[in-house]
Formats: C-alpha cells, sequence, structure tokens
C-alpha cells in the first residue's frame, strides 16, 4: 500500500515537473538547472565559515525563484552596485531588481569571499569525517596554466585519506551574465564546462611524455551560485562520505549527501551576502571615507 503511495506521488510530482517545464520560460528553466534540486533542506544551520542570517536565507529565497531581491533587504535599497572596487571605489553600475548583477560582480572582493566560505566550509566538514585537510597548498608536483604561462599550482585543499590524496579546487559561478543573460556552456555557464576549464587549466599530465605529474587524484569542486554541485564532485564526496561512515568517525544513521548539501548552502548564502552588500546603502565607515572625514588610514 505505502509502496503504491510512493510510486503514484513519484508520479504526481513528475507530471508537474513536465507541466512546469512546457510552461517556463528559458530563463527560468536555466536558474532551476542551476539549483538542480540543492539546497531545499540544506544543512545551513550546521554552517561555519559562512555567515547565514535570516536576511542571506530571504535573499537566497529571492534568487532561487527569479524575484526582485530588494524586499529582502533591510534598509532602502541601492539604485547603483555598492561593491567596492581595487581603487577604492564604487562600481556604480545600475542594479538589475533581480539580483544578477550583483552575484556576477565580483567587484570588493565578492568572489574571493564567496570561493573561500566554500573551501573552508568543505574543509571544515571533511575534517570532522577524519580526513587529513590542507588549504591553500602550493604543489610541487602539479603544474597550472595561469595567464598562458606555466607555474608551480596552488590548489584550495589537499584532503590525505587513507585510499589516496585529493587536490581539490573549489569554483563557484552564476549561470547568467552581469546583464541577466543565461550564460552558455561555451562560456562557461554550465556545470560540466566548469570542470572542464578547471581541467584545462591544471596540467596533470605532461604534455610530451603523457606521464602523471602527480599520484594524487585532481577533482574540480563546480558550484553554481544556485547550489548545484558538478558531477566530478558528486561522486567524490560519496566515496568520501562511505568511507567515513565505514570508519568510526561518522555514525550509519549520518544520511548520504550532507557534503554536497552543505557546499551548496555554502555557496547559495555566499551568494546571497554578495548581493546584501551589493544592494547595501555606505555604512558609517564608508560614508566619512566618501565624504573625507575618515582619519587617513581609518
Ligand atoms: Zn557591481
Amino acid at each position: 500500500m505505502l509502496r503504491w503511495q510512493a510510486f503514484l506521488q513519484a508520479g504526481l510530482r513528475q507530471a508537474r515537473r513536465e507541466r512546469w517545464t512546457r510552461g517556463a520560460s528559458a530563463n527560468a528553466r536555466h536558474r532551476v538547472k542551476g539549483a538542480a534540486g540543492a539546497w531545499v533542506f540544506g544543512e545551513e544551520g550546521d554552517l561555519a565559515a559562512v555567515q547565514v542570517t535570516r536576511r542571506t536565507y530571504l535573499v537566497a529565497m529571492r534568487l532561487r525563484h527569479g524575484l526582485p531581491v530588494a524586499p529582502a533587504c533591510l534598509v532602502a535599497a541601492e539604485e547603483s552596485c555598492a561593491h567596492g572596487t581595487a581603487a577604492g571605489a564604487r562600481c556604480g553600475v545600475r542594479l538589475d531588481t533581480t539580483g544578477h548583477h550583483a552575484v556576477a560582480c565580483g567587484a570588493g572582493g565578492g568572489f574571493v569571499r564567496r570561493h573561500n566560505g566554500v573551501v573552508w566550509e568543505l574543509a571544515r566538514q571533511l575534517r570532522r569525517l577524519g580526513f587529513g585537510v590542507r588549504t591553500e597548498v602550493w604543489l610541487d608536483d602539479l603544474a597550472e596554466i595561469k595567464d598562458g604561462r606555466v607555474r608551480e599550482a596552488r590548489m584550495d585543499l589537499v584532503v590525505t585519506s587513507p585510499f589516496g590524496t585529493y587536490y581539490l579546487d573549489v569554483t563557484v559561478f552564476h549561470p547568467f551574465t552581469r546583464l541577466g543573460a543565461r550564460r552558455l556552456p561555451s562560456a562557461g555557464g554550465s556545470l560540466a564546462a566548469q570542470e572542464q576549464r578547471k581541467r584545462e587549466r591544471y596540467v596533470v599530465r605532461d604534455p610530451a611524455s603523457g606521464t602523471r605529474r602527480t599520484r594524487a587524484h585532481f577533482v574540480p569542486i563546480a558550484l553554481a551560485s544556485y547550489g548545484a554541485l558538478g558531477p566530478a564532485a558528486v561522486e567524490l564526496f560519496g566515496v568520501f562520505e562511505l568511507a567515513a561512515r565505514r570508519s568510526l568517525h561518522v555514525s550509519s544513521s549520518k544520511r548520504v549527501g550532507w557534503l554536497a548539501r552543505a557546499v551548496a548552502a555554502a555557496a547559495v548564502h555566499g551568494a546571497a551576502a554578495g548581493v546584501l552588500s551589493a544592494f547595501a546603502p555606505p555604512d558609517g565607515q564608508e560614508r566619512a571615507h566618501l565624504r573625507g572625514l575618515a582619519a587617513p588610514g581609518a
């Protein structure tokens, strides 16, 4: 009886999904692909390396549904982007109501903060499972192509386990441009494309001889700002969780897929924090700088 009920409900859900897909705009379908069902019941209550507030939650919900983000801001939202540039000025681009510029604008170190939040959270979760984890490690066995030049690689995470060493490089991307257009896979607008970019950047095999430069496994961790996680990371996290459940570090009752949910929540709340900072009016300190009232070096 119960099995039939589950079966019928699954069928109903699929019918609803198909009906929605037929009626949805291309942009909405693209957005939903960027979420891939992630972060509906996430692990955000458990995050430590990323700030989760009522407001990041409200903004994230609005981003997910493609709604205007301003109603989720605490004070009257700014109309131009408040992210600071390296030169100390504001980005100043006119903000779109649905927050595409805010998420896709990296001015003021927003991308770095979002990326580091995911790296630190992943490191924290993997350490809990008993793995050895180091972050931002210079590697002498793997080369990286940066700006057309080959150099030593710096890896976001190096994970050591009884079954091998893993080099993990994290990337968080927004599937839309700052103007709100869909990014095509050729422009890095899909998880597979982002994984491929990372694989092309890190030279695992010597181009001349074809021999491996490293005995470690290189795995790109690609995340969309809406929470979808790339297939390479999904597979690897499954391996890590299985190993952890078999050891004494984690009870067998721990659900499957929590690593994916944790990093998805970190990316989603990190993106929401970027929106809040883009729409935020200057705080007291910045106001003083803008008016030239702050003491030098303050
Ligand atoms: Zn901006």
